[in-house]
């Protein structure tokens, strides 16, 4: 029997669809909206796919800007804007990441343009109202309900392009968010729960992914698990994982996947003595005695880097990173100790073992 336990929980209202060849219903959800002239976003890389999400969609679509890049530049944003304006549309369809996300987030957030996102990787940010942004250099994080989509549309059929390498190190970050999630200040046992079940899917799946990308369930059961662990990040703050992959992209311009895969095993051993109930939860659902080295075996399974090194970072911004840290802090279960951080990048940067 569970414990009286007092608790708030957050829920955030947006509808979803999951499933194989849900993207086909975005029609009918652009109807439901009651808007009749789309604007089509994607990165370049992904044009293509755009397009052909375009013509399915037929005569609602008023333009198609292939233009969304990492971080939210506003720069970008103001383009595309501008051209919704001129367009006149009234509801945005985004297809792609966490970047294509981001900047149908900024162009909402500016217009209240209805939003439906259609995302392909596992980063998890339509499930969130975050909305990171970077101006000279700088990235800025705000937090407005204006922010989170109407309609979000999992298909997994437009999964099945994404890269193995970037499948394992995005659902690692999907992993980072439902982990930070059990051991989160305004934790509470619904989110626990959705955190669980998300880090139970995506462990299983990513390692099915890497050996044979075009598993339809594992790409499921993948993309299953980022929306709870999405669901996750919305709902509650984060701690020393999420500060130390917001410096490291922010000041080094590390990759946001790459990053998160490798600090996660790390900010987990950093965090372990303080959390014995997120511990406890971790190595029933992982079945192993040990979580942070679970994980980073878990990044040689998926073929992904387990160096700050490999992905650009040089030894001498350690230091600049730990002070950083210190410099504007955030909330964290067990209190952050210079040397102890300085140990932890240290290690991430070398590909080292986590500190238990
Ligand atoms: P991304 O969106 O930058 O995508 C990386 C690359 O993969 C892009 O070139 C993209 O076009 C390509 N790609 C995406 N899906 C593909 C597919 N299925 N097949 C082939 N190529 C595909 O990467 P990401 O990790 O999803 O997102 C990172 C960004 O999202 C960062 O800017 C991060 O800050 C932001 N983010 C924000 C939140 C939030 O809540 N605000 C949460 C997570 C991430």
């Amino acid at each position: 029997m569970r414990t009286l336990e007092t608790f708030t929980y957050n829920g955030q209202p947006s509808r979803v669809i999951f499933g194989s060849g849900t993207a086909s219903l975005i029609v009918q959800e652009i109807e439901r909206l009651g808007s009749s002239r789309v604007l089509v976003l994607s990165t370049a890389p992904q044009e293509q796919e755009a397009r052909k999400l375009a013509a399915g969609i037929g005569e609602k679509v008023a333009g198609v800007f292939p233009g969304a890049v990492m971080h939210t530049p506003v720069a970008v944003t103001e383009q595309a804007v501008g051209l919704a304006m001129s367009l006149e549309a009234d509801c945005l369809v985004a297809l792609g990441g966490g970047s294509t996300t981001g900047l149908s987030k900024a162009i909402a957030l500016r217009t209240n343009i209805n939003q439906i996102i259609v995302p392909t990787t596992y980063a998890g940010s339509e499930m969130t109202p975050i909305l990171g942004e970077t101006k000279g250099g700088e990235k800025v994080t705000q937090s407005n309900p204006r922010i989170l989509p109407e309609v979000v549309i999992y298909d997994v059929d437009l999964t099945m392009t994404l890269p193995v390498g970037m499948s394992g190190t995005s659902g690692i970050n999907a992993i980072a968010h439902a982990v930070e999630a059990l051991y989160a200040k305004e934790r509470n046992p619904i989110v626990s729960m959705m955190a669980i079940e998300g880090i139970e899917a995506l462990y299983g799946a990513l390692p099915l992914i890497a050996e044979n990308p075009s598993c339809r369930d594992a790409r499921s059961n993948a993309l299953y698990g980022a929306w709870l662990s999405g669901i996750c990040l919305g709902s509650v703050g984060m701690a020393l994982h999420h500060k130390l992959c917001h410096i490291l992209g922010g000041t080094f311009g590390l990759p946001h996947a790459e990053t998160h895969a490798i600090i996660l095993p790390h900010a987990l051993a950093y965090n372990a003595p303080s959390v014995p109930d997120a511990m406890a939860k971790l190595r029933k659902a992982l079945r192993t005695d040990d979580p942070p080295i679970a994980f980073f075996e878990l990044l040689n399974r998926v073929a992904a880097p387990r160096a700050l090194s490999d992905i650009g970072m040089s030894a001498s911004d350690i230091e600049i990173a730990v002070e950083e840290v210190f410099e504007r802090p955030y909330w964290n279960p067990r209190p952050l100790q210079k040397s102890a951080i300085r140990d932890l990048l240290g290690r991430a940067h070398a590909g080292a073992r986590p500190a238990i």
